[in-house]
């Protein structure tokens, strides 16, 4: 595990990079108790950017609490995903339901601070395909089922190895699938819906503004985020049109994963991939067509949410091999968003990046 070292002086020189080009709107600070940047959050202030706590939600916190564990299946195993990309960050996901008290008991105890104007959620959602199809069927906690009459897992799985979740279509960012899973995946967004209302209401309360860190939307479905509700509750959202990243949220990542969770079998694989690339409709101008489908879902609802499309910037050999050309290739198709994330922190991305990224703007 590599430690993340905090380079206070080539920050602030990013910063007035940055802001000798553009505006920088917000900053998200991440959650590290111990770190101190108040004379970095003063200057960004005075330049008039809102700092939000970048806080991860259903995962990475487990140091600070025990919290009620993500249950696979009517056998109620307890979830245990192990998936390390080499850097600090867990993935190890916890249920979504239970523990908003524990969340806003670490917010309260660790992080209550006046310094920020809002707070940046992440990891609002269930794991991914990562840890295979039996960690995607979940949560089965009395928390997250209650009430609900839910198909054995073991019912849900289609004959059919090419699209074993029965997807028939993908439209205006909705899904329509296999009824069984529809029924698990619409649950899943119903429990991250309501789990994010509760947890703005409090963030609210306090006069916070609030961010969300999304999956994009034709991945986000399969974790439990629906677009069209969770739009509504958020000041920006940042979808995470991530073309490098070999790692969750990763977009070509995220397809293999979903590819590779079925079975071994490598036949399976390609066509698995094949079948869901082709009725999703991934082609040369797909993320502006993701852009177009969030942009009309603000539209016609009246919602005010802000869209910054999340780009990664930042190079790290094999996990997100970015390129000045991907950079100018990813700017361009996200340009008609509202405002770019630089990705994935300002700490990692190098000079050489952002001086390619502010030339792209
Ligand atoms: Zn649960």
């Amino acid at each position: 595990m590599t430690p993340v070292v905090l380079d206070t002086r080539s920050l602030l020189d990013k910063i007035n990079k940055i802001l000798s080009k553009t505006k920088i709107t917000s900053v998200f600070i991440g959650w590290n108790k111990d770190s101190d940047l108040s004379d970095i959050v003063q200057y960004l202030k005075r330049n008039g950017a809102e700092i939000y706590l970048w806080l991860p939600v259903f995962s990475e916190l487990d140091s600070l609490v025990d919290f009620s564990p993500l249950i696979i299946g009517q056998g109620r195993e307890k979830a245990e995903i192990s998936f390390s990309i080499g850097t600090e960050e867990s993935f190890l996901f916890y249920c979504p339901s239970s523990n908003i008290e524990k969340i806003i008991s670490i917010y309260e105890r660790y992080y209550n601070s006046d310094i920020y104007d809002g707070v940046f959620l992440d990891k609002i959602r269930y794991p991914s395909f990562i840890g295979g199809i039996q960690t995607v069927i979940s949560c089965y906690c009395d928390y997250c089922m209650a009430g609900y009459d839910f198909p054995e897992p073991g019912m849900l799985l289609s004959a059919n190895a090419a699209n074993p979740l029965g997807i028939v279509s993908y439209k205006d960012l909705h899904y329509r699938l296999d009824e069984g899973f529809e029924k698990l995946f619409d649950r899943k967004c119903d429990v991250i819906y309501h789990s994010l209302e509760n947890l703005c209401t409090y963030f609210r309360g306090k006069g916070m503004k609030i961010g969300f860190d999304l999956f994009a939307p034709f991945l986000a479905y399969f974790v439990g985020q629906d677009y069209s509700r969770i739009l509504g509750l958020a000041d920006f959202v940042k979808p995470m049109f991530y073309g490098m990243t070999n790692a969750p949220a990763g977009m070509p990542f995220e397809i293999d994963m979903y590819a590779k969770a079925f079975d071994d079998d490598s036949g399976n694989f390609e066509k698995r991939k094949k079948s869901f690339m082709d009725i999703v409709g991934c082609g040369d101008d797909f993320i502006g067509k993701e852009i177009t489908g969030i942009k009309r879902i603000i539209d016609s609802n009246a919602y005010q949410t802000k869209l910054y499309a999340g780009i990664e910037l930042n190079y790290i050999e094999r996990i997100a091999p970015v390129t000045k050309e991907y950079i100018r290739e990813s700017v361009t198709k996200i340009s008609k968003c509202d405002g770019v994330v630089a990705s994935w922190d300002l700490n990692t991305i190098s000079d050489s990046h952002i001086d390619c990224f502010l030339e792209s703007i």
